[in-house]
């Protein structure tokens, strides 16, 4: 079996030994004679699977008592709109933090609910850095302060999560959930579709506080009411199984490997060996501010756009598979979430090295 290094910012990789696992029960899960996907979501197996998977990411990310965890779909977009749906309890005003695209939409869309304050933007240096936010800058009086923990497109994360005071915080936590240590009770919520860094894409992960389920008002439908999910155990209609029992595996595993301070380690390790050759290379260079560097999607550029075409098309070739660019900013990017190797990191850079001797112009970067 010939699998390659896979760098999509998503679907992306998942761990070599989950996918084996599900293989070995694909057809008969735990004695059942029937496959995950054939299981009633009310079964004594299918509880199990849902029940196992909230209490291992509830160990994992060490999530207090007074939080939710629930499983829904529509994707991360889908909470651009439940969000503001839900949380626009009081002021309906809202402060939005805008550092790439996904802020942009989540912006857009809860523009359509309330009042949406832009309190930070990095869009005056193409979204290349995080901007400072202090306490001053937000309206006390807002229902909820938006950040995008990390954005997957242009490369960036927050080092520090901005203290927001008594206004709670929301989170798109979708590219860089389980990839270092977060306090989760400094949020007020999390969000994340699940397809990086948590299993197959169908799958919403939702963390919530309590207090903040129940403000949605009458004319928000049942399935885009946080309270719908909570009250049923995410089990108001059909859930995504298939999906759920894939995220348990993928916690087993983290906890297996030491948990998220065992991720987090390997992370700055696999991201360090790029970020390092990034920096001593002549033809590779890396667009983002070096204190705002994302562990997860590390975009970089060559001196032209042929150059970088044609380091896709080869790096292609030797099994590292979608290295090219997001359309909207162009060169390359490696997304190098949770399951990707230290050794396919390794690979990327050994090839880089030999692609920069072979096309070198002497121009430098
Ligand atoms: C991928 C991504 C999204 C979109 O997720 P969907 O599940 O496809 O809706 C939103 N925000 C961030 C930060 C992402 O990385």
């Amino acid at each position: 079996m010939t699998r390659v290094y896979n760098f999509s910012a998503g679907p992306s990789m998942l761990p070599l030994e989950v996918l084996e696992k599900a293989q070995s029960e694909l057809t008969n899960y735990a004695g059942s004679g029937m496959s995950v996907m054939e299981l009633s979501h009310r079964s004594k197996w299918f509880t199990d699977i849902i029940e196992t998977a909230e209490a291992v990411l509830r160990k994992l990310m060490n999530i207090p008592d007074n939080y939710k965890v629930l499983f829904i779909q529509g994707g991360a977009s889908q909470q651009f709109a439940m969000v503001p749906m839900n949380l626009f309890g009081g002021s309906k005003k809202a402060d939005y933090v805008n550092t790439g695209s996904w802020s942009k939409k989540a912006i857009k869309e809860a523009k359509k609910y309330g009042e949406v304050r832009v309190i930070a933007s990095s869009e005056d240096k193409n979204f290349s850095y995080i901007p400072e936010i202090t306490a001053d800058m937000i309206d006390p009086e807002a229902d909820y302060v938006h950040i995008t923990t990390n954005n997957t497109i242009e490369g960036t994360v927050f080092n520090k999560i901005p203290d927001t005071g008594n206004v709670p915080l929301v989170a798109d936590m979708s590219s860089n959930i389980l990839s270092e240590e977060f306090d989760v009770s400094k949020f007020g919520l999390i969000y994340a579709g699940a397809q990086k860094n948590i299993g197959p894409a169908g799958l919403t992960l939702v963390i919530i506080r309590d207090d903040l389920i129940g403000k949605a008002g009458e004319s928000v439908p049942v399935m885009l009411d946080y309270k719908t999910h909570s009250e049923s155990g995410s089990l108001y209609n059909t859930p995504p199984t298939f999906g759920i029992y894939m995220a348990k595996l993928v916690f087993e595993w983290l906890k297996e490997l030491g948990g998220i301070v065992a991720m987090e380690k390997i992370n700055r390790e696999k991201a360090g060996l790029l970020y390092d050759f990034l920096e001593e290379s002549s033809m590779f260079s890396s667009p983002v501010q070096k204190e705002d560097r994302s562990l997860m999607n590390i975009p970089f550029v060559s001196p032209s756009d042929e150059l970088d075409a044609l380091f896709v098309k080869e790096a292609k070739a030797a099994g590292l598979e979608t290295l090219k660019g997001h359309r909207s900013v162009g060169g390359m990017r490696a997304s190098v979430y949770n399951a990707m190797p230290v050794d396919g990191v390794k690979a990327l850079v050994a090839f880089m090295k030999e692609f920069e001797q072979t096309h070198s112009t002497g121009e430098g970067k």
